[in-house]
Order: structure tokens, then sequence, then C-alpha cells
């Protein structure tokens, strides 16, 4: 982040502005309307600024700046069209600590000025941190006609009732579950049709009415890595959520769209160190729910693929906690797409088969004749540590030696890799190419398309789609 928007409170506070022409007078009437008492040095003013200073918003001093002049200042605006002067300004203030900003100079910049949405008391602040106003004035036109003007009269009515809702609801998350309720009721309807008395006695029942309500969990598939490969549903559980209990499958990116004030909670897992017991997460999601909490819990992938999901949900049951599950994108589905593996090809393979690497509870081997068939794809989960043995399995069971393989580690994330190869050499590309988890086997004839058809992190050339399908080998 390059800068941080926050917002400040400037009301009654003192502000220099040098400069009074009218890329000052831009600067003043914000300034004014959140409540700033300017000091404002220049030879000459527009007219404005006597109006200003009538009404005892602005000082002005007309001469030069000097050094003298900013003692007892918060915020120095350099506005003038003089540079020289405007370095000076930014100069002596930075000295001073001064937060200093240089109208159209972005480099002497303490602070910059967002584009801003005005819902009083709701803004929507933007900003490209100078690199693209243009970009950052549109994304403000769309957000202008996205929002709506009873946002500002709706957020009064919240103000007014908060201090009531604080005093009768115990608790950060029941007051949150409150207003949510309250934002997806008649309320909302009702000030947006300007029939704020009504909205104010509706809003005070619901408040007298209002019932604690029980704990819940979302069992969430977060897919396998790319944010936007998210479901809608996923996105607006991760939202409403009071906690968030996630595994190291789910990436950093999809991480960031978590609530900001969602506790969260670490149950991550990695094959052969399972950092938290699956016992403890068990009881860890029973615990929250009881307790009122809005539980995500999210998960790589799809939660009924390999993913414990119904372990989890199971221990709900006797306590009578709801649920719901949302499915989310295998990594299968996922990193074969990203990768340009179709997993089944009507010339290639007529089945696939979802296999995890790891053995079952009871150690029996999986039946790997019915594995080692051909024309049909294997898509091995959580195999790395066992892929000499899975190889060695396949090709006793008949499998060719030369079925094509890929190994896709970290699919559909910006650091992709797709390692290709022969089932006959599938452990030695596992250890040469040094392959870390996440990481999945796909073995089959439809592999020999990748070559094709990988268009992930590459530019899509005519070429590749000239031929037809049926002709690759
Ligand atoms: N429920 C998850 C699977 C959990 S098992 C799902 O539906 O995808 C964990 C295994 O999934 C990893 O060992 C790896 O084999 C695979 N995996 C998950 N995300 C992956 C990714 N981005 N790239 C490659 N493999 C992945």
């Amino acid at each position: 982040m390059q800068y941080l928007p926050i917002f400040t409170n400037l009301k009654g506070k003192a502000v220099l502005l040098v400069g009074g022409g009218h890329v000052a007078l831009r600067k003043a009437r914000t300034l004014l309307s959140a409540g700033a008492v300017l000091t404002v040095v220049s030879h000459q003013f527009e007219a404005e600024f006597y109006d200003w200073q009538q009404q005892q918003q602005a000082r002005l001093i007309q001469g030069d700046f000097d050094d003298s002049q900013l003692p007892g200042h918060w915020l120095v605006l350099a506005a003038t069209d003089d540079d020289a002067v405007n370095a000076a300004v930014h100069q002596a203030a930075t000295a001073r600590q001064i937060w200093a900003n240089t109208v159209d100079d972005q480099e002497k910049c303490e602070f910059i000025f967002p584009s801003i949405i005005d819902r009083s008391p709701i803004l929507v602040a933007i900003s490209s941190g100078g690199t693209a106003p243009v970009l950052a004035r549109r994304l403000r036109e769309k957000l202008e006609t996205l929002l709506p003007q009873h946002l500002g009269p709706l957020a009064e009515l919240v103000g007014r009732f908060r201090g009531k809702v604080q005093q009768k609801l115990q608790g950060f998350a029941e007051r949150r579950q409150f207003w949510e309720k309250v934002f997806n009721s008649n309320i909302v309807s009702l000030v947006q049709t300007q029939q704020l008395d009504a909205a104010e006695t509706e809003l005070a029942q619901s408040l007298s009415e209002h019932q604690t309500s029980k704990g819940e969990v979302y069992v969430v598939g977060a897919g396998p890595g790319d944010p936007e490969l998210l479901t809608l549903k996923a996105l607006q559980l991760m939202q409403q959520a009071d906690v968030v209990v996630y595994d190291y499958l789910v990436s950093e990116p999809i991480m960031q769209l978590v609530r900001r004030d969602a506790e969260l909670i670490c149950v991550g897992k990695k094959a052969g160190a399972h950092s938290v017991a699956q016992e403890h997460t068990n009881q860890l999601l029973i615990d929250l729910a009881l307790a009122g909490k809005k539980v995500c819990r999210l998960k790589g992938g799809d939660p009924f693929i390999f993913g414990r999901g119904a372990e989890e949900i199971e221990v709900l049951l006797p306590h009578q906690i709801p649920f719901q599950v949302v499915p989310g994108i295998t990594a299968a589905a996922g990193c074969a797409a990203y990768a340009g593996i179709p997993l089944t090809h009507r010339d290639y393979a007529q089945a696939v088969q979802f296999v995890t690497g790891h053995c079952q509870k009871d150690g029996k081997e999986p039946d790997w004749h019915s594995l080692s068939r051909p024309n049909q794809t294997l898509v091995i989960y959580m195999g790395l540590m066992k892929s000499a043995h899975i190889q060695a399995q396949l090709l006793a069971a008949g499998r060719a030696a030369t079925t094509p393989v890929a190994i896709l580690e970290n699919g559909t994330r910006p650091e992709q890799r797709v390692i290709t190869g022969t089932l006959a050499q599938l452990a030695d590309l596992i250890e040469q190419q040094q392959v870390q988890s996440p990481a999945l086997l796909v073995i089959g004839e439809v592999v020999a398309l990748q070559s094709k058809l990988a268009w992930y992190g590459k530019q899509p050339t005519a070429a590749v789609f000239a031929q037809p399908l049926a002709s690759l080998a």
C-alpha cells in the first residue's frame, strides 16, 4: 500500500493554504466543507476568499509565504503557480513534520486528496496513488451510480440508534447480526421512499423484539487459489461470518476477501504435518457456533472432495447447529483447466477418477487394476509423497509406461508450474523438479493435449485453435 487511506477530523482545525488562485480555491472549498479553518497566504485572492474571510472561515495574509506562518497548522497545502515557492512550502512544512500537499506535484505530497463520493455520513474515497487519475475518475463514476442516494439518510438513522443498540445488545457479534438483519429488512425501502418516520418506528420495534440468534456454520469451498474462482455465495458468507476457520490451502488473495474484522483461526493442515488435530477443529466449530457465532469454515477446493467436510458437519448434528455447504471448484477441475488439460475428451478419455494418494485408514491399497485402465484420466490428490509407489503400482497393473502425466503445482495461482512427462518418469520428475505442495498428479492420454491447449500465463495465439483437436496425438 503506497498510501494509507485515513479519514481525518478537520473540524475547527487550522490549515495553511499557500496560493489564492483558482486551484487554491478548489482545495479551499473541499477543506471548508470538512470544517477546516483556513489561513490563506497569497499576493492576490479570488473573490470567494474575501467572502470566507467575512464569515470568519478564513484568515487572509497578503504577501509572501514564510516559515513563521507554519506553527499551529495541522496541514499545509502549496497551491501557487510558482514551483519554487511550492517546493519551499513543502520543505518547510515537512521539516516541522506538518502534513504537506503540493498541488499537481505528487513527489512533494505527504498526503493526497482522493476522489470522493459523498453520501454523508457515508464517504467513499478512491485513489490510484497518482498513477492513473483517469481510471480513478471512471471508477468513481461507476460507484456514483451504484451507491444509492438514500445511503446518507439511512446511515443517519442508524447513527441515531447506535447508542440504544449498544445498550441493549451485549457483544459485538450480536450487534452486527442485528444490523445485518436491519439492512436486509423493509426499513431500507422505507428510507428509500422517504418514509423516514415509519422507518424509525420499525427500527425501534425491531430492536425491542430482537432475539439473540443461534450460531451457524458455513462449510465453504474456496477453490484452488485464484480468488476469481470463488462463487458469489462463498464471497457473501465470507463477508458475513464472525469467525473464519481456514486451512493452509486457502490462498492469501482469498483471505484478503474475508470480512476485515472477522476473527481468523488457522487450522492449517499439511500432508504429514497435521498442525491441528481434526477432533480439535470439530470441537472448535461446535464451541464457536454454540457461542452464537456465524462460523465460516473455509476450505481449499470443494469441501466434499477430500476435504473432510462431511466429518465436520456430522459433529454438528447432535447439537442441532444449523449449517450450509457451499461447493467450490475442486483442484482437479480448476488446475486442469488452468493447465490446458481437458479431464475427459471424446477421443482420449471417457472417464475420470479422483483418487487420494494417502492410504486409507486401514492401510488398504486401492484397486490398482481398475485405476490402470486406458482411456480414463486419473487425478491424484496428495500424491507427491507416494508418487514412486503410485507409479510402480500402475505400471505393474498394466498401465503403459508411455502414458502421459502432468504434475500441476500451485494450480490457478500466479506461481503455477506444469511439468509433463510419462508415467515411467513420474517420481523422477517430482524429485528433479523439487515439486512442492500443493500439487496434483494427472495421468492419462488427455495430458498430451496440454502442449496445445495451455493458456494461463501465455498469450493465446490463433494457431493454437486453428488445428482440429482430433488430430492431436
Ligand atoms: N478439498 C480440496 C482437496 C483437499 S486435499 C479440493 O477439492 O481441491 C489437498 C490436495 O489438493 C493437495 O495435496 C493437492 O493435491 C490438491 N490441491 C489443492 N489445491 C491445489 C492447487 N492449487 N494446485 C495443485 N494441487 C492442489
